[in-house]
């Protein structure tokens, strides 16, 4: 990289960050760090409101970290995992995250996209829906 480059990154990097707020409530929320669900290790951790949130550093797993966001949100049950509906059981909300920074990403197109490729997924339940067995 060489240092015009590197000015850049850094010029353009800042104006594009923005503070780690989750998308449900607006806190603050903690630097993801790893955690064991059932087998897996993930990224992630759980906002005061009651959201979870499991990052993908280089955003090329969107689909198994997405399993793992919705059974850490089941609490590792696999079965209630499974019967969760989108939109449904709770929301969803997938943001560009820059895991070194520990900052958001307003947008990420072209050569920003290249520089900011992780992505932070946050689920929260709607409510608390007992299903009968
Ligand atoms: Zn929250």
């Amino acid at each position: 990289m060489d240092s015009l480059y590197t000015y850049r990154y850094i010029r353009e990097g800042r104006s594009i960050l923005r503070e780690p707020l989750c998308p449900f409530c607006g806190c603050f929320f903690e630097r993801p760090q790893e955690i064991e669900i059932d087998i897996e290790f993930v990224l992630g951790g759980r906002c005061e409101c009651g959201a979870i949130y499991v990052c993908d550093p280089s955003g090329r797993n969107l689909g198994e970290v997405y399993m793992n966001a919705l059974l850490m949100l089941s609490g590792g049950d696999w079965d209630k995992a499974s019967s969760l509906d989108a939109d449904v059981d709770f929301e969803e909300r997938t943001l560009n995250y820059d895991p070194k920074a520990h900052r958001l990403v307003r947008s990420s197109t072209g050569l920003l996209q290249r520089m900011y490729n992780g992505k932070i997924i946050f689920l929260r339940m709607r409510s608390r829906i007992h299903k009968s067995d």
